[in-house]
C-alpha cells in the first residue's frame, strides 16, 4: 500500500524557488577577477539564472547536454550552477589545475557542448580548443567592456549574452533522478573518472549538510567556502546555504591568500569557513605575522586532507575559533563524516578530547560506513582494527559516468570501496589512517603516514610534512619523513624526531628526515605521494 503524501520531486529547482521566495535579500558576495568585490543577493542571482537558462536555449543546449564551467567561486558561477542544472542540462565543473592532457580528456569524455570560462583561463583554452570537437561555443565570464582579445570561436561575452534575456523562465518539472552535475576525480592513476550527481542526491546532501550535527547552518550564518566550486561543488555549500538562508561569501581566485581571506572574514562578518588544511595554514600564518584577529569567525570546517591537532589548537587558543574535522570524497558529494563531540565528551581532559577531535568524525544520517579486511569480512568498530573503508548512501555514486562496469569499486551489495584505510571506534568516529596506496608496510605491520604527518607539523620548524614508505631490505618498507622547513629556519631534526616518542610505537618512528623546497600536490591540493615516491625512488637510508 502506498502512502497518501505528495511525491514532489527533490530538485535543485526547489532550492532556488525556496531561497528566491524566503531569502531573496540575503547577500551573495564575490571577489571577481574582472571587477573586484561584487555584491549580489539570492534574489538577483536566481533572476540571472533564469537568463542563463534562456541563453542556453539560444546556444542550442538540449536537456542532458553537458555544459562546462572553468571558473572561480563567484556569483556568476553560482548563477550557472542553477541555470544549467535546473534547465535539465548537466553542469560540468572543470578543475583548471588539471594537466592540459587531463583537461582535454575530461572535456572530450564528457562531450561538453559549451564552456563558460573566467577570462583568466582564456589563454589555457586557446591552446586546447582544436582538440575539443564537441565544444560548440565559449562564453567568457565578464562584461562587454572588459571582454579580452580572443582567438576562440564562436565566443560570447557572458554579460552581453544575459542582458538580452528574459528575467523569468518556465523551469521544467524534472524527475529527481535527472543528472544535475558532473565532477571528475583527479585520481593519481589512470584517467580521471566522472561522478554524475543527480537532483535528488544533491538536495538530500544539502539538506543533511544544514543539520546541526553536520555543518549546522542557519540564516544567522555567513559562510565562506574556500573550497572551489570547480571541485565537488564546493562541498555542497552553493546548495546548502540557500536552504539555510545563510549569507554566502565567495572568495574568487583568492583561495589561499591569508591577507585576502582575513579581509573577507572581517569585512563580511564570516561565521563559518570551510577549506583544506593548506588554506588555513596560510590564514593562520598571516594572522600570526600581522597580529590581526578574526572576531566574527566561530567555526572552521577542515577536510580534504587530515587536519592536524596543532591547527585546531591554534585556531581555538589564539582566535577562539572551533574546528570541525570532516572527511569526504568526490564520489560522496562529498560529505562523509563531520567531527562533533558527543554530549558527555565535554568532561574529557584536553589530550583525550584532542584524540577524539583528530578523528574525521561520524557519518550523518544518509551515509552508512564499515571497515573490512582483505576478504571483505566486516571488522569490529573498536577504534583499533583497521581495514578498507566502504560506504553507501543517498549521495554516494553507484558507478562512474560512461563506465558500465562498477565491479572494481562496488561490491554485490552496493557498497563503494573508498580506497581509504580507517578505524571506526565504538562511538562511530572514523579515523582515516591512509589511502590504501599510501600505507607503509613495515615488517608485516601497517604504519599510518597521516598520523606521523600530523605529529610532524606540530613542530615549529616544520611548515609541511609528508611521510612515504622507502624500500627496506629487512622490513620491506620503512617511513621517511619529508619536510618543508618553516621560512628562515634550519630545522632541528633531532627535536622533530623526538616529537614522535611516546606518541606512536617506536617502530613507527620515521628512520630519517629529509628536507625539500616544495612538496608536490595534486590538482585538488592534496599531497601527491605518488610523485613524491617517484622522486625518492632511489633513496636509501644511510
Ligand atoms: P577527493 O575525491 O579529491 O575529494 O579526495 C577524497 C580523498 O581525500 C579521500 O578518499 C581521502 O583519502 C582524502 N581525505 C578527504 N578528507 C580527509 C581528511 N579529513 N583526512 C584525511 N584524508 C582525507
Amino acid at each position: 500500500m502506498h502512502g497518501k503524501m505528495m511525491g514532489t520531486s527533490l530538485t535543485i529547482t526547489e532550492i532556488m524557488r525556496f531561497a528566491d521566495r524566503l531569502y531573496q535579500d540575503t547577500e551573495v558576495i564575490s571577489i571577481t577577477t574582472d571587477e573586484g568585490v561584487h555584491r549580489s543577493t539570492y534574489g538577483k542571482v536566481f533572476k540571472r539564472s533564469n537568463q542563463v537558462a534562456h541563453a542556453l536555449l539560444h546556444l542550442g543546449v538540449q536537456p542532458g547536454d553537458r555544459v562546462a564551467t572553468l571558473a572561480w567561486n563567484d556569483h556568476r558561477h553560482m548563477e550557472l550552477y542553477y541555470g544549467i542544472s535546473c534547465s535539465g542540462a548537466v553542469l560540468h565543473t572543470i578543475n583548471p589545475r588539471l594537466f592540459p592532457e587531463q583537461l582535454v580528456y575530461i572535456i572530450n569524455h564528457a562531450e561538453d557542448r559549451i564552456i563558460f570560462l573566467d577570462p583568466m583561463f582564456l589563454p589555457l583554452m586557446e591552446t586546447l580548443a582544436d582538440k575539443l570537437p564537441s565544444v560548440k561555443a565559449y562564453v567568457v565570464l565578464t562584461g562587454g567592456e572588459k571582454m579580452p582579445d580572443r582567438k576562440l570561436s564562436p565566443i560570447h561575452c557572458y554579460e552581453s549574452l544575459l542582458s538580452d534575456q528574459d528575467l523569468t523562465y518556465e523551469w521544467p518539472e524534472l524527475d529527481e533522478t535527472t543528472a544535475s552535475a558532473l565532477c571528475y576525480t583527479s585520481g593519481t592513476t589512470g584517467n580521471p573518472k566522472g561522478v554524475l550527481y543527480d537532483h535528488r542526491s544533491t538536495v538530500l546532501h544539502a539538506y543533511a549538510a544544514c543539520m546541526p550535527n553536520v555543518l549546522g547552518l542557519s540564516h544567522d550564518d555567513v559562510v565562506l567556502p574556500v573550497v572551489p566550486m570547480f571541485h565537488v561543488n564546493a562541498w555542497g555549500t552553493p546548495y546548502a546555504c540557500p536552504i539555510a538562508g545563510a549569507k554566502l561569501v565567495l572568495p574568487g581566485p583568492k583561495m589561499a591568500d591569508g591577507e585576502s581571506l582575513h579581509a573577507l572574514i572581517e569585512g563580511e562578518g564570516v561565521t563559518i569557513a570551510l577549506g583544506v588544511p593548506t588554506v588555513w595554514f596560510a590564514l593562520l600564518a598571516y594572522l600570526k605575522e600581522s597580529g590581526k584577529a578574526v572576531k566574527t569567525l566561530n567555526r572552521t570546517i577542515v577536510g580534504g586532507s587530515a587536519c592536524p591537532v596543532s591547527m585546531m589548537e591554534e585556531f581555538e587558543e589564539q582566535h577562539s575559533v572551533y574546528t570541525h574535522h570532516a572527511w569526504g570524497m568526490t564520489e560522496m558529494s562529498p560529505l562523509g563524516s563531520v567531527n562533533r563531540l558527543l554530549p558527555g565528551m565535554g568532561s574529557l581532559n584536553a589530550s583525550e578530547r584532542n584524540e577524539v577531535r583528530a578523528k574525521q568524525g561520524r557519518a550523518p544520517f544518509g551515509v552508512d560506513m564499515k571497515i573490512v579486511d582483505d576478504d571483505s569480512n566486516e571488522l569490529p568498530q573498536d577504534g583499533v582494527a583497521f581495514g578498507d573503508l566502504k560506504v553507501r548512501g543517498w549521495w554516494v555514486a553507484d558507478g562512474y559516468f560512461r563506465q558500465d562496469d562498477n565491479s572494481d569499486t562496488h561490491d554485490g551489495d552496493g557498497w563503494f570501496s573508498t580506497g581509504d584505510v580507517a578505524t571506526i571506534d565504538q562511538y562511530g568516529y572514523l579515523n582515516i589512517t591512509d589511502r590504501t596506496k599510501d600505507v607503509i608496510k613495515s615488517g608485516g605491520e601497517w604504519i599510518s603516514s597521516i598520523e606521523l604527518e600530523n605529529l610532524a607539523v606540530a613542530h615549529p620548524d616544520v611548515a609541511e610534512a609528508a611521510v612515504i614508505g622507502i624500500k627496506h631490505e629487512k622490513w620491506g618498507e620503512r617511513p621517511l619523513l619529508v619536510i618543508v622547513a618553516t621560512e628562515g629556519v634550519v630545522p632541528d631534526e633531532t627535536g622533530i624526531l623526538s616529537l614522535f616518542k611516546g606518541k606512536v610505537s617506536d617502530w613507527c618512528i620515521p628512520d630519517s628526515i629529509t628536507q625539500v623546497d616544495e612538496i608536490p600536490h595534486t590538482a585538488t591540493g592534496k599531497i601527491s605521494k605518488k610523485t613524491l615516491r617517484e622522486q625518492f625512488a632511489n633513496y636509501s637510508f644511510g
